[in-house]
């Protein structure tokens, strides 16, 4: 297997060849993704860059703000396909399990998938990351200190969904292979694909896809948050190879949905209604409700124990339930699922005010009939964001309830089973697998002057990262690739492009309200903490900080 680098800086990188999976034969080395200025304005989109000299490396500095992130994937024609078929609510499960089964489903070896896992570490990871890690999560050169965060970058499903659609290409080098809009929120390694010949299915402005370009014998990737049954149901239809690269932990998600239905319990999803993996999860459902925080969880909570008026109650989650909702037959009985990207330390707390509001409303012993407590919590988001408070020397606090302090108060003694069932994922452990164990911190944390925040613009998780740097009053960039860092047509130059937390994502996306900051980086010493969201690779962050060691005349 080969496969396409995640990032512009390495001096030799690999495209993937139709040598068929697994195998290693085939490597060619290319010239770094970002060629040079000829390749560049042939684009179109990225502007003039020049090259200066790092330890005999091309250093590419790239111009920043002309170019329109995606602008350059093959867009499908408009048109055709606006529905989707209906799977019945009721066979959802077996419905996807005769799909699994199907030879429509492509399915990955063990083998293969840990060869592919293995390659991606490669091309992905970031040597002067590798060095900060060992050394603690801090590194000096010169007068400039590194900080990175003790949880960063890629978690595991992300980095698996990415290599399993690397190895697609391997697998099938000769046909049309459709991503499903952004199989991951990262424009570097969605541009990648892009660059591998693979098209993406464009979203329309009332958010459902055009699958019009697709066609029989395509294949077609599913992303790591997953896709509804619906979307999997018109892709069988359609009579195309699917490449699902679904997180396990997301998918978890669906099975306890499904568990909660069997039981006919209403699924509460803590997550956002629009949100593609909540989308897809819902799916799953027959009867739903998403919440999208704790004050949605206590009005929904008040309303089970006979303070709510149903009118206001059906307005306010008018998009956020299933049709023909009543919630006076609805929330009888309920299980909570999450979508995996929402904070843990949230999730944990809407399952547990549920819980008890049921054993308020119908009391202990008759738990077991009204409320299911799910194991699905994935973890990555919050260790992100702890991480991020460690570095700052500041702690993450946990949402507050009034209702559910009043709760817990009546029924001290009574042990809830969202606490006992509760075993999470550990994304740190298997992130040391993947990125490699680190030496732990053993000196207390040093101020931090300034952070970094690299992530895709539309990553919800990334800009949590920067809310938090901003609560501690430590001024933080969020940008979305390394190049922005620098200046087109000259020297390195000390000035950055960035996100500011006003502008929002899909103003950013095509390069509209990001800020410019000229003297970044001021003189003397310097701490910079480093972080990066969910989906970012870290040669992308790798990238950032060998632009930052070239403004100072540095190298690592
Ligand atoms: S955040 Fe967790 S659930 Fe989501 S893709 Fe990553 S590992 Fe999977």
């Amino acid at each position: 297997m080969a496969l396409v680098p995640l990032g512009g800086l390495a001096a030799n990188f690999v495209v993937p060849s139709a040598s068929g999976p697994s195998s290693s034969q085939g490597m060619q080395t290319l010239q770094p993704v970002l060629r040079g200025a000829t390749a560049a304005h042939a684009e179109g989109s990225r502007g003039v860059f020049s090259v200066v000299g790092l330890a005999g490396t091309a250093v590419a500095v790239l111009a920043v703000g002309q170019r329109r992130r995606g602008s350059r994937r093959q867009v499908v024609a408009a048109a055709a396909d606006s529905g989707l078929p209906v799977v019945d609510r009721a066979t959802t499960k077996q419905w996807r399990r005769e799909l699994v089964q199907s030879e429509q489903y492509f399915k990955f070896g063990r083998t293969q998938m840990e060869d592919a896992m293995n390659q991606l570490k490669k091309v992905s990871g970031s040597d002067i990351l590798t060095k900060i890690r060992e050394n603690g999560f801090r590194l000096t050169i010169g007068d400039i200190t590194f900080v990175l965060a003790e949880s960063y970058g890629f978690c595991w499903g992300v980095e698996r969904a990415v290599a399993m659609a690397y190895e697609a290409r391997n697998f099938f080098p000769d046909k049309n292979i459709w991503v499903t809009n952004e199989i991951i929120h990262n424009p570097s390694v969605n541009d990648n694909l892009d660059k591998m010949g693979m098209k993406f299915i464009q979203a329309r402005a009332d958010g459902s896809k055009d699958y019009s370009g697709v066609t029989k014998g395509d294949v077609v990737i599913l992303p790591a948050f997953g896709a509804s049954i619906d979307e999997m149901a018109f892709l069988k239809e359609r009579q195309v190879q699917i490449v699902d690269t679904t997180c396990p932990w997301v998918s978890k998600v669906w099975g306890s949905v499904e568990k909660s239905k069997d039981k006919g319990h209403t699924a509460i999803i803590h997550g956002k209604y629009d949100h593609e993996e909540t989308v897809a999860t819902k799916s799953f459902a027959q009867k739903y409700l998403v919440v999208k925080n704790m004050a949605e969880a206590e009005y929904v909570a008040e309303y089970i124990l006979g303070k709510g008026n149903k009118e206001e109650f059906i307005r306010k989650f008018s998009k956020a339930m299933h049709e023909g909702f009543d919630p006076d037959v609805d929330l009888d009985q309920v299980g909570v699922a999450n979508q995996t990207t929402m904070l843990k330390g949230e999730t944990e707390l809407i399952g547990k005010l549920f819980e008890r509001t049921m054993i308020k409303k119908y009391g202990p012993q008759e738990i077991n009939n009204h409320f299911m407590s799910f194991n699905t919590i994935c973890d990555a988001t919050q260790e992100r964001q702890d991480a991020m408070y460690k570095m700052f020397d500041a702690k993450y606090e946990a949402p507050k309830s009034v209702l559910y302090a009043e709760l817990e108060g009546e029924q001290v003694g009574v042990s809830l089973l969202s606490t006992k069932q509760q075993e999470k994922l550990e994304s740190r452990k298997m992130e040391a697998e993947m990125k490699g164990s680190a030496e732990m911190p053993i000196a207390a944390n040093q101020k931090v002057d300034m952070c970094i925040v690299l992530g895709g613009f539309n990553s919800s998780n990334t800009t949590h990262l920067l809310e938090i740097a901003e609560e501690e009053g430590v001024p933080g960039y969020h940008i979305d690739c390394a190049e922005r860092i620098g200046i087109p047509g000259g020297e390195a130059t000390n000035r950055i492009q960035h996100k500011p937390l006003s502008t929002p994502p899909a103003k950013a996306m095509l390069d509209e309200g990001l800020e410019v900051k000229d003297g970044f980086l001021p003189d003397g010493p310097i701490t910079i903490g480093i972080t990066s969201g969910a989906s970012t690779p870290d040669k992308m962050v790798g990238e950032a900080l060998q632009r930052i060691l070239v403004i100072r005349g540095l190298k690592a």
